[in-house]
Order: structure tokens, then C-alpha cells, then sequence
């Protein structure tokens, strides 16, 4: 099937675009394939229906590291501002600071350089699935270091039990984490060629799996406390990461508002720009969440270390980078063809 190329700027129809790259509703705007490098930078700037998609993500850095380095600032007003990057303490903090970073990053890159070739389009969505199931194990980092599912649980709670729990949690959680983070990423991208019209169900209930399981500690703190001065202000925020998130699945499973009016949101407003943005909402509650725990605490109950920080971060992401030139290279090599003519 032959599709229509226009000068690059010129924007298309959805009608004139392969169907693997239409969305659902939107009708226009759409940019040709076979962008140089250039043009997708330079189509940042221009209003196509992939611009909004990029900076919803892109300006999410800047305002993230700010709450960031804000922290630190107020923290060490007095004593003079210091970023305290070598300081174990902190390494968990850090690891969940890069998760995020490259979830907004590798997103907002996703969607401006996704117009070059059908293959670098599957390779860019493949490897942004993958930095949303880094961000999971960059969160249930800090979660494990920094929140105790058991402080303020109740004294009657009997020792052995504790420990046992304790123990399996020690044990198991990071490497659980990890392996539900490698079957997010398989999972998104299988729908990418299978499952095609239920793919945006299909990759939410997908990532409600690492959800409930990276967030067990606050659960189990929820579930156990019996002193709430200690718990109410990370119930709080938990709470509000729940309502974005929940927002954020809603938006990407029901195409609202462009289902309503197809054609009207296809530049700004779309779906998948609230979703953007109540994803990163959903992560500023996270960060002010983690902040306020760090601030309660004198000293860590496990002492991280930079390979069981780090080094479990790099890790993961040498198995993604594996996991998705396999699956670019496999679905070239069985003849579904990446590139439409
Ligand atoms: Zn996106």
C-alpha cells in the first residue's frame, strides 16, 4: 500500500499514514515517515499532533529536578547548599531520581524522534516501556530503604512473625521487582504486534502489577501502624499518587476527551497529553512521599551500597537493552515487515 509523502513540515491525515501509526480519534497532524534527525527536532516547535506529547514530558525534567534540588536546599539552608551525591545514604535517592529522569527523557524522546522509520519507532516505544519498568525498580529502591513497612505496628504483633516477614521482604522484594519489571517491558511491547486493539488496556492492567507490588511496604505500613502521627503524612501523599495514577489509567484506557469529539484534540489536549500529565503528577506526590520519609529518619535500617543501588539499576537496564534489540531483531527476522510502504 502506498501512502502519501509530502515535503517534511507538511502535516497528514490519518488517512494517508500507515494505520500502525494512527492513534485512535485523532485525525489529523500526523507527520510523514522518513524525518532526518533534524526535522524531528525541529518539529518540536512546529504543532503536530506529537508536539504536545513531547514537552508534556520534556519540561517535566526541569520541574522535577527543581523539587529535587529544592529539597536540599531547604534542607541545608543554614549550613550552606551541598548536593550530597557520594553519600551512601542518599544512593537510593539518587537511583529513583535517575529512574524518573529517564522515564521523562527517553518518553519525550520517544515521541519526537518516532517519525525517522517504522523501525526506530517500534525501537523508541520498545525502550520507553523500558524505562517505565525502570522507574518501577528505581521507586521500590527507595521504598525499601527508606520506608519501614513496620514502624508504629503494633507491639503485640508476635517477634517470630515479624522476622520471618521481615526476612522474606529482605530477601525477595528487589529481585521480585526486577523480574516483574522485565515482564512489564516484554508484555508492552508484545502488544505493539499482538492484542493490537486492546493494547492500552492490556499495557495498564500490565503496570498495576509492578504497582502493587513495588508499593507493599506502605500498604503493609498502612495495615500495621497503630500510631498515625507517623504515618499520616505519607498516607496523604500515597493517596494522591493513587488518584493521579488512577486518572492517568483512566485517561489512556478511554481516549477521552478526542473520543468525544474525534478530530478536535488532535494538536493539544488529547488523551495521552493528560495522561503525560497525571503520570507526572502522580511521580511529584511519589517524590514529596519518599522526602518526607527521609527527613524522619537518623539512620538507614540497611545500609545501601552502590551495587545494591546502582548496580541492580544497570543491571536491569543491560537486560531491557538486551530484551528489546531481541524482540526488534526477531520481528524482522519472522518477515512481519517493521517498514510499510
Ligand atoms: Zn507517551
Amino acid at each position: 500500500m502506498l501512502f502519501r509523502r509530502r515535503s517534511q513540515g507538511s502535516l497528514l491525515r490519518h488517512t494517508e499514514v500507515p494505520a500502525a501509526i494512527t492513534e485512535c480519534f485523532i485525525l489529523s497532524g500526523y507527520r510523514c515517515l522518513g524525518y532526518s534527525f533534524s526535522d524531528c527536532l525541529f518539529s518540536a516547535f512546529q504543532a503536530t499532533n506529537e508536539t504536545g506529547n513531547f514537552w508534556t514530558h520534556f519540561l517535566a525534567v526541569f520541574i522535577f529536578g527543581y523539587h529535587c534540588v529544592d529539597f536540599f536546599w531547604q534542607q541545608d539552608a543554614a549550613a550552606g547548599f551541598c548536593l550530597p551525591c557520594f553519600d551512601p545514604f542518599y544512593y537510593p535517592f539518587w537511583t529513583y531520581v535517575a529512574g524518573v529522569c529517564g522515564l521523562l527523557i527517553v518518553s519525550s524522546m520517544a515521541h519526537l524522534f518516532s517519525s525517522m522509520s517504522m523501525v526506530i519507532r517500534e525501537i523508541c516505544f520498545c525502550v520507553d516501556y523500558g524505562a517505565i519498568s525502570t522507574y518501577t525498580v528505581g521507586s521500590a529502591l527507595a521504598y525499601f530503604y527508606y520506608i519501614n513497612p513496620w514502624v508504629g505496628s503494633s507491639p503485640q504483633l508476635p517477634l517470630n512473625a515479624y522476622n520471618q516477614l521481615d526476612c522474606w521482604f529482605e530477601v525477595l522484594y528487589i529481585p521480585l521487582c526486577c523480574l516483574v519489571a522485565l515482564f512489564c517491558t516484554l508484555a508492552c511491547c508484545h502488544t505493539r504486534r499482538h492484542w493490537q486493539k486492546q493494547c492500552y488496556l492490556i499495557r495498564t492492567l500490565v503496570f498495576l502489577l509492578p504497582f502493587t507490588l513495588v508499593s507493599l511496604p506502605i500498604f503493609c505500613r498502612l495495615l500495621v501502624t497503630t500510631s498515625w502521627d507517623s504515618t499520616q503524612s505519607l498516607a496523604t501523599s500515597f493517596f494522591r499518587h493513587c488518584l493521579w495514577l488512577a486518572a492517568s489509567a483512566a485517561f489512556n484506557i478511554t481516549k477521552i476527551p478526542e473520543r468525544l469529539s474525534p478530530g478536535k484534540f488532535d494538536i493539544w489536549g488529547s488523551s495521552h497529553q493528560c495522561f503525560h500529565f497525571c503520570a507526572f503528577m502522580s511521580i511529584l506526590e511519589e517524590l514529596r512521599m519518599i522526602q518526607g520519609e527521609i527527613e524522619g529518619l537518623e539512620n538507614l535500617l540497611r545500609p545501601p551500597t552502590f551495587l545494591s543501588t546502582f548496580g541492580v539499576l544497570l543491571l536491569l537496564q543491560g537486560f531491557i537493552a538486551f530484551m528489546v534489540c531481541w524482540l526488534v531483531l526477531h520481528y524482522s527476522s519472522k518477515g512481519k515487515k517493521l517498514e510499510t510502504n
